[in-house]
């Protein structure tokens, strides 16, 4: 089987995260995954960047980690696949499928309400995911749930507790939704464990991986980190 991180962050261009480029994927080939996606939070959420620069210049920015990630792909024998974690007031989606030079054509995606966003993200071929919807905690005043505008969501987020992984499986159950799973790492440090999704032959590209999960032979896995004495901090 084949195991790939669908939820990853990465310094400097997620504000949030404790591990660069190269240390992250460091992890992964230790870790034993065949392949991870890049999904910094993007401009509408937690990211490194001056929110006063023109939209191109700061997806610029905000592609750079990708990009940089994607030129290590063959010295760190992992692959590198592109994805989105946007962001309405903590309420967050995972979005795969849509290359960077979709977003450069389309601004407009920084400023549509996420309700109008997601379908239309959908629309484009987007696979949308609901990350962590049952996520509480520091800043968190109210829990928004889209059944409507999302394909699937997170059953098993390896930073959220037992708790709101149950709830999440729920939500996808009586919604008919299409379980997900991905770590959230913002730092391997602070794993304990992993999540992903697991397919039974290697990832071609991010396509690929959107028709994987909607037929359902991409599948949720989680398992314990291995190596944690040997992790940077
Ligand atoms: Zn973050
Ligand atoms: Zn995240």
């Amino acid at each position: 089987m084949y195991h790939y991180e669908t939820h990853l962050h990465t310094f400097p261009v997620s504000k949030c995260a404790k591990a660069t480029v190269r240390e992250q994927l460091n992890f992964y080939r230790n870790e034993g995954f065949d392949g991870v996606f890049i999904t910094n939070h993007f401009l509408d959420g937690n990211v490194n960047v001056d929110k006063t620069l023109p939209y191109a210049r700061q997806l610029e920015f905000y592609l750079s980690d990708y990009f940089e990630a994607k030129k290590l792909e063959e010295e760190m024998g992992l692959s590198v696949f592109f994805g989105v974690e946007l962001s309405q007031q903590r309420t967050d989606f995972l979005v795969y499928g849509l290359d960077p030079d979709w977003y450069r054509r389309h601004p407009e995606v920084a400023v549509m309400e996420k309700s109008d966003l997601l379908p239309y993200l959908m629309e484009a071929g987007a696979l949308v995911i609901h990350a962590h919807p049952f996520r509480v905690g520091k800043g968190i005043k109210v829990l928004r749930l889209y059944p409507w505008a999302v394909h699937g969501a997170e059953v098993f987020n390896a930073c959220r507790t037992d708790h709101e992984n149950e709830m999440a499986a729920l939500f996808v159950k009586h919604y008919d939704l299409i379980p997900f799973a991905g770590s959230d790492i913002h730092a391997p440090a602070r794993m304990t464990n992993l999540g992903g999704m697991e397919t039974d032959s290697p990832l071609i590209d991010e396509k690929d991986f959107v028709r994987r999960v909607l037929e359902k032979t991409a599948v949720p896995f989680s398992c314990p980190v291995k190596h944690r004495e040997e992790q940077p901090l």
